[in-house]
């Protein structure tokens, strides 16, 4: 086996990428500057398709913490926000955000903000974790603005109708509480068209990274998790959807002409957790070096939100929003897991058990043996963390990961 360094195929859509994302931002700052639009902040999972519908421009602090993860300043600003009660133990994303606003510095300044943007209202969905009510409160009550939340029960087994109604009757809720701060009622086709945007995004991105099925893979998950961007940020607008449909023929035309995301694709490994943002770059070539291609995730396919229905758009944000993985029990999540597996053809699963993320992590209550015990996939546990590098042994981890793939490769 190989270890020398090889490069991943640089996928040639990261410039329109590049571009999506910074009319985003531009989007924002004027909206800051000028006040031509009120600004929601929401959580990555959380009703995104009813704030755009009402004329919001939509900012994300996961998003920002994902940035400073990716620029490696995390470290710098974690430790201030624990300065200020905040436990080291929890969300990362939301400590090192935090710790970075009461610095008063972001990456964002280098895009021409002179701080994370005001929102004029704070709206979350606890359906990833409850974390983000506490982090979004921190905002709501220094920048003394509203704050909505759908409440979203954790560990669902069986999408029951008594969810499904419970969930959609908190998203009708919040229309009123949301037309007191829009400049702009709540209009039902409106919403329909957002949500049809968003359905049409989702799907592009789906069909993105389902091309990972294909021998070699055209695409690999540390480039995922960089071209996730405009469907966390932008769904149910026709900015993802222009986007998708250019990284998507990009990746068909890979395929016809077998072209490879790495030089030597032999084995296949599913990654499930958070990714380490600090450590994307590395990581890529570390797999490509071993000719190893990560070709799926749990992460990246969160945001296939393709039950979103323009027909019933209340109920069916309620479905796509409680069908996400993370909110799911573990007999569930194993039914996906078991799917992806065939459908993939994945030789080994990697688990990343994120310190700071326990709802991400999924290998804490026996889902990794009960998984292996029914399709014998081997698996590796790496510890680490989203943003806070000082989770992470990288030393160790390589070792593992070393180790894991010489015996896969030798069960080949
Ligand atoms: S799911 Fe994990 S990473 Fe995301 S906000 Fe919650 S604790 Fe943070």
């Amino acid at each position: 086996m190989s270890s020398e360094i090889k490069e991943v195929a640089k996928l040639q859509s990261v410039n329109a990428l590049r571009k999506t994302m910074d009319d985003y931002f531009s989007r924002l700052r004027i909206a800051t500057e000028t006040g031509n639009k009120k600004i929601a902040w929401c959580t990555s999972v959380g009703p995104a398709e009813l704030l755009y519908s009402m004329g919001f421009e939509v900012y994300f602090p996961e998003n920002h913490g994902a940035m400073l993860g990716a620029s490696k300043l995390a470290d710098k600003y974690i430790p201030t926000a624990v300065a200020h009660g905040y436990s080291p133990d929890i969300c990362s994303y939301l400590t090192a955000d935090i710790g970075a606003f009461l610095q008063n510095e972001t990456p964002l300044q280098k895009s021409g903000f002179k701080s994370v943007p005001k929102p004029d209202i704070l709206v979350y969905n606890t359906n990833q974790c409850h974390e983000v009510g506490d982090w979004f409160m921190y905002y709501a009550k220094h920048f003394k603005v509203p704050i909505l939340g759908v409440n979203t029960p954790l560990w669902i087994n069986e999408l029951t109708p008594s969810i499904i109604n419970g969930i959609a009757n908190q998203f009708k809720d919040l229309v009123p509480e949301l037309e007191k701060v829009a400049t702009q009622k709540f209009d039902l086709e409106k919403f329909r068209e957002t949500v049809r945007l968003s359905h049409e995004g989702c799907v592009l991105w789906r069909k993105v990274l389902e091309t990972a099925k294909h021998k070699p893979s055209p695409i690999n998950f540390f480039d995922s998790a960089i071209h996730m961007g405009p469907i966390v940020i932008m769904r149910g607008t026709q900015y993802a959807v222009d986007y998708y449909k250019i990284l998507l023929a990009e990746l068909e035309n890979r395929i016809k002409n077998n072209i490879s995301s790495i030089p030597s694709e032999k084995l296949r490994l599913y990654w499930d957790g958070m990714p380490l943002w600090y450590k994307l770059s590395s990581m890529s070539k570390l797999f490509a070096g071993m000719d190893t291609c990560v070709v799926a995730s749990t992460y990246c396919n969160s945001w296939v939100f393709d039950d979103l229905d323009p027909k019933d758009p209340f109920e069916s944000s309620a479905i796509a929003y409680c069908k996400l993985f993370i909110v799911r029990s573990d007999d569930a999540k194993q039914n996906v897991l078991e799917k992806l597996m065939i459908d993939f053809s994945i030789d080994g699963i990697i688990y990343h058990d994120a310190k700071t993320c326990g709802r991400n992590s999924n290998n804490r209550f026996g889902l990794q043996n009960r998984l292996n015990d029914k399709n014998k996939i081997p698996f590796l546990e790496i510890n680490g963390d989203l943003c806070d590098s000082r989770c992470y042994s990288e030393e160790q981890s390589l070792i593992a990961i070393e180790t894991f793939i010489k015996q896969l490769s030798s069960r080949k």
